[in-house]
């Protein structure tokens, strides 16, 4: 017997008939003899609703946004998750599963006071373990948490991964599925590059930088805290038949494991491609070249909660001016604008320029770290395609490309293709 979470996303609990498909899966494990919590997301396109509903509010500013109350935010946003463990738990016990539904500040899930993009600080798992000891399954809405100001506290898009694999490490549960609409981690996006493969497992590093570098399939954090819980993670589809051979498999179930790299026998020396959209592109011309200067700009966009990604600099022939290009998302430039036009006077450069719907696509290997050249193969393979590059950024085992947006899907396939991560 062991103790499994089961987390089920959006496109699984999009509407009743998948919810008693998911009720299905984990009826599966129960009967297998396992002690069972499950996390559930909003139903598809519910966040998106609510989120926009709030955004059509007046502007009112609130301690952590200068749009609207963020703690209002959060009470609206979280709402999604509240109705589908209520229906997943009703579906449960129609098929003779004892269930019950969990919100985040029941357990409680205590994070921190960042509305909006909270972090899990603590787990009360007792009572959930009290109840699964009972045979009941706790159904847990993910995505939520209770901040010391005692308010519920979203966990920023995508957290019910985290939610789920936190919940695993605070359970010490064997194991934490993720189910999602794909059968797995693939080396690109399916939904780009039909070409893509399943990887039967990924290593928690590359995982973290193809979620950080723009693979939705996970929430960067919650791969985080699989890597430092070693919570043996899985991701898998919860559309296929609850009950195929295979499907309770403890060992090896369907899916992709996220392991550490030791674990992984055959390693490539490129395990994936992943993208972002909506970067942003600003570049400042002529800045004075003097100490102080770079902590004059990105000190304050740091202030202003901008993400600042790639930072290029050049300097100009006589070494006395330099220009500063750096990314961000799309929806931030605006807010840069303002900062830097703020910090103009003190800085000192002449002009402010921004481009917006560019994309980074990015190649991830720990194989790169004793591999030269993988660099330069993207490069000429890009430009066989005519594809213009931006900027580029390394680290030990990734490459990123800033490029044109129009070009994305082409640059996914063409990096594909070249590493040779085609299926046959
Ligand atoms: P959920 O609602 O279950 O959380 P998400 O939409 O957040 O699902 O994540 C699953 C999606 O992630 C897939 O439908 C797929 O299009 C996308 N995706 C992006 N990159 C990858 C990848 N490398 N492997 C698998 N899926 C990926
Ligand atoms: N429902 C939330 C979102 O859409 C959380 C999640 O699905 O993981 O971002
Ligand atoms: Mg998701």
């Amino acid at each position: 017997m062991a103790r499994i979470v089961m987390k089920f996303g959006g496109t699984s609990v999009a509407d009743l008939d998948r919810i008693h498909n998911v009720a299905r899966h984990v009826k599966r494990e129960v009967d297998a003899g396992h002690q069972v919590a499950v996390v559930v997301s909003a139903m598809a396109g519910k966040t998106n609703e609510l989120v926009g509903w709030v955004q059509g509010m007046p502007k009112v500013g609130g301690p952590n946004s200068p749009f609207y109350d963020a703690r209002e935010y959060d009470a609206i946003v979280a709402s999604g998750e509240q109705v589908t463990s209520g229906l997943l738990a009703i579906a449960l016990q129609s098929i003779g599963v004892d269930a019950r539904s969990w919100q985040g500040w029941q357990i409680p899930i205590r994070t921190d006071n960042a509305h909006g993009a909270a972090r899990i600080q603590e787990i009360d798992g007792s009572e959930i373990i009290n109840r699964m000891e009972r045979g009941q399954a706790a159904v847990v809405a993910g995505f939520q948490g209770l901040a010391p100001d005692n308010r519920i506290a979203t966990l920023g898009r995508g957290g019910s991964d985290t939610s789920a694999v936190a919940i695993a490490a605070a359970l010490h549960a064997d194991r934490c599925d993720i189910y999602t609409d794909v059968d797995g981690v693939y080396t690109t996006d399916p939904r780009i590059e039909p070409k893509a493969r399943r990887l039967s497992k990924i290593s928690f590093e590359e995982m973290l930088e193809m979620a950080s570098l723009g693979a939705k399939v996970l929430q960067v954090r919650s791969v985080e805290l699989a890597m430092v819980h070693k919570v043996r993670t899985f991701v898998r589809s919860s559309f296929e038949d609850p009950d195929a051979p295979g499907m309770s498999d403890f060992v090896n179930p369907p899916g992709t494991l996220i392991c550490d790299e030791e674990e992984i026998v055959e390693q490539q020396v490129v395990t994936g491609i992943a993208y972002a959209k909506d970067e942003a592109q600003i570049s400042l011309r002529r800045v004075a070249d003097r100490p102080g200067v770079s902590a004059g700009i990105f000190g304050p966009l740091a202030e202003a909660n901008i993400n600042v990604d790639m930072i290029v600099q050049n300097i100009s022939e006589d070494g006395s001016k330099t220009d500063i290009t750096f990314t961000v998302p799309t929806g931030d430039v605006e807010k840069a604008l303002s900062v830097l036009e703020k910090v103009r006077g003190s800085v000192g450069f002449d002009a402010v320029q921004s481009e917006s719907g560019l994309v980074k696509v990015s190649v991830i290997g720990i194989g790169m770290r004793s591999h030269a050249g993988v660099a330069a193969t993207a490069f000429r393979a890009l430009a066989e395609k005519g594809i213009n590059i931006r900027a580029i950024t390394t680290s030990e085992i990734k490459i990123s490309i800033l490029i044109d947006g129009p070009y994305a899907e082409l640059a996914v396939r063409t990096l594909h293709s070249v590493y040779g991560l085609d299926k046959h």
